[in-house]
């Protein structure tokens, strides 16, 4: 409940520190405000009052109040006496006419402020003007007698649109300008796609972009490898999609079905989310994706993700280049057998391997590199990085792939192969403190 104060008496009781912050926060809120320090109250003091906030720190003005407060029926808060409490000040975060109110029910202001300082953080200052921007629209829209399902429907794009972005940037004309063309838009705008990178797993490595996109998305089309943790950060009202392989059809077949469905949904003005696992251009089918739409002449944004590639060594305490020890990287895949004289070259070619995919073909790969760089050159294999299932194992070439099966890595597991593997103990440490 927010209270209107504005021009309403409201007393404070006592005049030390505490109290002239609870005057302060009354004025702010246009309060008409008397200040009665502790020594002067008597009963009968309250009469008239709105509100009073007894921040006297004196037991008997404490309970003397209470009880008038209590008979009159005037709202009371006894500072740090939560049975003495008719109402709780909450913390809060302004974003006029945006405010947010925290309350730990008195458990904890420590956290209760802890919580606001984080809220405004996330908070942007543009949410104030943004709102403003969009109750000026809804006035009109109801004076007009829009019906409410497509008032509903402006509001969506107006909160899905770049009008929020450009207030941010200080771009004030443009923003009402972009956000009065939606609020008239009778006909359906053009929907999107945004081709969005959710990471290895671990949802805390999503970019707050992502973050933003999958909050407001209408729908998100994602890969079997994105976690359930992510999955829950999407909007209520998204739809979601599952488009992991599917069992049966080829995988082109499956490649067509995503992007004539992508097409669709944007078609039909959506804003679709395209999510896939690490980042959407690295062996994520993104390219493809972004072509097909391009070409049908789809407005799309690409949001980078954090690649298991580099993710997955990270996350096994193993530096992807290290001065002194690797100043290359080459990323592949083990997908097609073809590829093994490629995965040779490369091996020779770069400091730091890293092979995704790595798990079906481990055998093969590992004899092939083997071969190329002796069978002693070091090599980890990294699988379910950054999540809770994460496994890794380490130990010449020659031996990856026995080790990989008595340990029991299981897809989706990276291959890292250099020096780098071992030029660091402590990752050593690292990792079987993990594996344990
Ligand atoms: N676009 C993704 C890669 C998709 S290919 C990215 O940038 O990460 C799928 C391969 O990614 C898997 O076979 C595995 O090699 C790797 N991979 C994905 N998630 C992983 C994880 N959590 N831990 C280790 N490897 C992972």
């Amino acid at each position: 409940m927010f209270l209107d104060l504005a021009g309403q008496r409201c007393v404070v009781l006592g005049d030390g520190h505490l109290a002239q912050e609870k005057v302060r926060l009354l004025v702010e809120a246009g309060a008409d405000v008397k200040v009665i320090a502790a020594q002067d109250y008597r009963p009968g003091d309250l009469a008239g009052a709105r509100l009073v906030i007894d921040a006297s720190e004196d037991l008997e003005v404490n309970r003397q109040a209470w009880e008038e407060a209590e008979a009159a029926g005037i709202l009371i808060n006894v500072l740090d006496r939560p049975a003495q409490c008719r109402f709780i000040a909450p913390a809060i975060v302004r974003r006029d006419p945006v405010v947010v109110a925290i309350s730990t029910s008195g458990e904890s202001p420590f956290l209760a402020s802890q919580l606001r300082v984080r809220i405004e953080r996330w908070l942007g200052r543009e949410w104030g003007p943004f709102t403003a921007l969009v109750g000026r629209i809804r006035r009109r829209l109801r004076e007009a007698g829009v019906p409410i399902a497509e008032q509903t429907r402006i509001y969506r794009r107006l909160l899905q649109s770049d009008v929020r972005r450009l207030l941010a940037n200080g771009q004030t004309a443009e923003a009402q300008l972009l956000a009065a063309t939606i609020g008239q838009a009778r006909s359906r705008p053009a929907g999107r796609v945004a081709l969005v990178g959710a990471g290895p797993g671990d949802p805390g490595l999503l970019t707050l972009r992502a973050r933003e996109l999958i909050a407001d998305a209408d729908y998100v089309l994602h890969d079997a490898l994105v976690a359930p943790e992510t999955l829950a950060l999407c909007g209520p009202d998204a739809h979601l999609e599952p488009v992991g392989k599917r069992g049966g059809s080829s995988e082109s077949a499956a490649q067509d079905a995503i992007n004539a469905r992508l097409i669709e949904l944007a078609g039909e003005g959506h804003l679709v989310v395209r999510l896939k696992g690490g980042d959407p251009f690295v062996f994520g089918r993104g390219g493809e994706e972004l072509q097909v739409l391009v070409q049908a002449g789809i407005e799309v944004i690409a949001v980078p993700g954090v690649t298991s590639a580099l993710a997955a060594p990270a996350a096994a305490g193993i530096p992807a280049t290290l001065r002194g020890v690797s100043s290359s990287i080459a990323i592949t895949t083990a997908q097609r057998s073809d590829s093994l004289d490629r995965l040779a070259d490369l091996a020779r070619a770069a400091d730091t391997l890293v092979v995704m995919m790595a798990r079906t073909n481990l055998a093969d790969v590992a004899e092939t590199l083997a071969r190329a760089l002796g069978d002693s050159r070091p090599a980890a294999i990294v699988s379910n990085a950054t999540l809770a299932g994460q496994r890794q194992v380490s130990g010449p070439i020659a031996d990856i792939a026995r080790l990989a099966d008595l340990e029991g890595i299981e897809a989706p597991a990276t291959l890292i192969v250099g020096d780098v593997v071992t030029a660091i103990p402590a990752a050593g440490a690292l990792q079987a403190a993990q594996t344990l």
